[in-house]
């Protein structure tokens, strides 16, 4: 199932688009059966689970642990910081201040340069993190700053609805991308997009994507709601 699902999905997305199979919730066997059919990169959202998947894939399957590409996608606490970098390849949901300079701080004992993305809350909702659409520029200033902390692009959620309520979203998103991009901040490279997920990705692509989150659409529903 999940690999007839990855497949149909790869050979429908654009050549420049990157598909993150958003693992959440899902075992080791899951995710390895995901690889094994084409996935490069897997998102997970929290630190300790990462950690539980990936020794476990480690322990299976030496070869395919060396080939997945992380990214975190969950809500980054300060306190998981520490782990968190050693683990993920990229950070896309950065969206203060504080953590990035907690991540900054991390990554220059290592001596490494995390990626991240800045999280856009698009639809301004109270009770969801990101930065809201007319602060992300002044983030992306003083992220700029930072020596072990590379802003790479923006990411979004969306409201959930239907996708084409998401539109619209997106599309402010991609708007907030290309200004900043046009201005050609010093260590700032506006290369990925991250939005859409299994349910609005094709609206999402539609509209400047060339990052798509997709979860329940590779690995079929959750069983626990997250
Ligand atoms: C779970 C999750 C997804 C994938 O959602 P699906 O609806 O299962 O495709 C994408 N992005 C984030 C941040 C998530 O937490």
């Amino acid at each position: 199932m999940i690999k007839e699902r990855v497949k149909k999905i790869l050979s429908q997305l654009p050549a420049d688009v990157e598909l993150v199979a958003a693992a959440k919730t899902r075992g080791a066997q899951e995710i390895i059966e995901a690889v094994k059919a084409g996935v490069r990169i897997i998102g997970e959202n929290y630190v300790q689970e990462t950690e539980r998947v990936q020794r476990e894939i480690r322990e299976r399957n030496p070869e395919i642990a060396d080939r997945i590409v992380w990214h975190f996608i969950g809500h980054l606490q300060t306190n998981k910081v520490k782990k968190a970098i050693e683990m993920f390849d990229m950070i896309e949901t950065v969206d203060s201040l504080e953590i990035a300079r907690e991540i900054e701080k991390r990554c220059a004992h290592l001596k490494r340069v995390m990626p991240i993305l800045v999280e856009v809350n698009s639809a301004r909702e109270r009770q969801k993190f990101g930065v809201f659409p007319e602060k992300v520029e002044e983030l992306v200033r003083r992220l700029a700053e930072l020596r072990y902390v590379k802003v790479m692009g923006l990411m979004t959620m969306g409201p959930q609805g239907e996708s084409e309520e998401m539109r619209l979203y997106f599309r402010d998103t991609r708007r907030i991308f290309e200004r900043i991009k046009s201005k050609g901040i010093r260590n700032v490279e506006m290369r990925y997009l991250s939005m859409g997920m299994s349910n609005s990705y094709r609206v999402a692509i539609e509209e400047g994507a060339n990052i798509v989150r997709i979860g329940t659409g590779i690995f079929g529903e959750r069983s626990t709601a997250l």
